[in-house]
């Protein structure tokens, strides 16, 4: 979880233009507020290696004096941090001391638009930020956390629901690490695994238009938090944009991930329907799943070390097999390989393909190390890590992978300069 960060104010201080300036060319989210006319608009920016998110509230109302939002701010219980914008001039800045009057400590003072005291708020915001320890989630948790995520509709509750009333599953709520995340274990067989924001998935609701860009919300928050996440598509459907784009959040965090196309059943039927009468065909399932798993997966290229599973939450058709198959990713992000091992695979891959020269300059491996589990990562100490052709990397990778599996979980590959005496690593990029 990273920590929440709201600019509040009244309207026309100059708040989404702070916003801006921090989030630059990076995703925001947008929520519709139900009830107003001004959206809710997220994005996660970083400070000295601190990241947080930022939220742009639009507003307080029309309204709100400064006085008002002043008075709303000391009776929180939060951290406040008081910045004056708008000091685009010497005279200006000095007149922000009259801030003070608001009670609120020392006030920042700052020009958003012109890029002038931003880095100062900054260091302020992040001296408030809880200590990133606290942030993060136990380390001595060895339940793997499994998010379920997907479009609207492709059938998530359903599928937790399954999960849930699976006869060999043992269910108990825990709580989450925020307010408004309950996490449920499941046990299954000796394992245990927590579904992530289950409280989120089974909130059912009116479909306005706000809604399906708030989930897009909660499943990225829940993508985050995951070792593992179950990426649901509705096989009546086929891959939609925004499945892709889950799954592009998913390789970004480096996760775990398995693709079910959910409602096969449904997908089934309407295939049969269309076939039957011309020539059934016993073997035709298996011909169809395979059809549409490459179809599926020719959209997904991107992760084609996920493994695919044809499954129906109504009919409890493969959930077993998607819980021993989430379990059995989590496993291979604890692989760890031996050194020596690795180094012999990454020569051999470099004998049978030696790098070319990009940027004048050809690349030279010395040696690789793995310096994590959970995502497995691996560092390459090189001669230039500007030398690297993205398909050089893509190329290792793929041995890494030929050699020792990773099936259904990411990995991470970092290039650093040799210098003379560190070839041990220890530290990444
Ligand atoms: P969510 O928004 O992703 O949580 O989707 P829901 O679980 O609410 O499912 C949306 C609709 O699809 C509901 O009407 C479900 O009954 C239906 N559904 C979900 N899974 C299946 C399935 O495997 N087969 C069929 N035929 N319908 C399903």
């Amino acid at each position: 979880m990273k920590p929440l960060v709201a600019i509040v104010g009244r309207p026309n201080v100059g708040k989404s233009t702070f916003f801006n300036r921090m989030i630059g060319e990076r995703i925001a989210i947008v929520e519709d507020m139900p009830g107003t006319t001004r959206d809710r608009i997220y994005g996660d920016t970083d400070w000295n290696g601190r990241e947080f998110t930022l939220i742009d509230t639009g507003g307080s109302g029309i309204t709100a004096a400064d006085e008002e939002v002043a008075e709303l701010m000391r009776r929180t219980e939060k951290p406040v941090i008081l910045g004056a914008n708008k000091a685009d001039n010497a005279e200006r800045r000095m007149d922000a001391v009259e801030f003070y009057t608001l009670g609120l400590g020392e006030p920042i003072v700052l020009s958003s638009l012109q890029g002038v005291g931003t880095g100062d708020l900054l260091d302020r915001i992040v001296e408030e930020l809880p200590p990133a320890e606290e942030m993060a989630e136990d380390e001595e948790d060895e339940r793997p956390r499994i998010a379920i995520v997907g479009r609207p509709n492709v059938g998530k509750s359903s599928l937790l629901n399954a999960i849930l009333g699976f006869q060999r599953a043992i269910v108990s709520d825990v709580p989450g690490t925020t307010r408004d995340a309950i996490d449920t274990e499941v046990t299954f067989g000796e394992r245990k695994m927590v579904l992530i924001d289950t409280a989120g998935i089974r909130r059912r609701g009116r479909v306005g238009p706000g809604v399906e860009k708030y989930s897009v919300l909660r499943s990225s928050r829940a993508i985050e938090r995951s070792d593992v996440a179950v990426l649901v598509i509705d096989a009546s459907e086929g891959l939609a944009a925004q499945d892709t784009h889950i799954a592009g959040e998913i390789q970004d965090g480096t996760k775990g991930v398995v693709v079910v196309i959910n409602k096969w059943d449904l997908a089934q039927e309407q295939h049969r329907a269309e076939r039957e009468e011309i020539f059934p065909d016993p073997d035709d399932e298996i011909a169809s799943a395979e059809r549409y798993r490459r179809i599926i997966m020719e959209g997904l290229k991107f992760i084609p070390y996920a493994p695919v599973i044809f499954a129906s939450a109504k009919t409890g058709y493969h959930v077993q097999s998607l819980l021993e198959t989430v379990l059995s990713i989590a496993d291979m992000r604890y692989l760890r390989v031996p050194t020596a091992r690795l180094n012999e695979v990454v020569q051999s891959a470099v004998r049978h393909h030696n790098p070319t020269v990009f940027r004048n300059r050809t690349l030279k491996i010395y040696y690789a190390t793995q310096t994590r589990v959970n995502p497995p990562t691996f560092v390459f100490f090189v001669n230039n890590p500007e030398a690297l052709h993205f398909s050089y990397e893509r190329y290792l990778e793929n041995q890494l992978r030929a050699a020792f599996g990773f099936k259904g979980t990411g990995i991470r590959l970092y290039f650093r300069a040799r210098t003379k005496n560190d070839t041990r690593g220890g530290q990444e990029r």
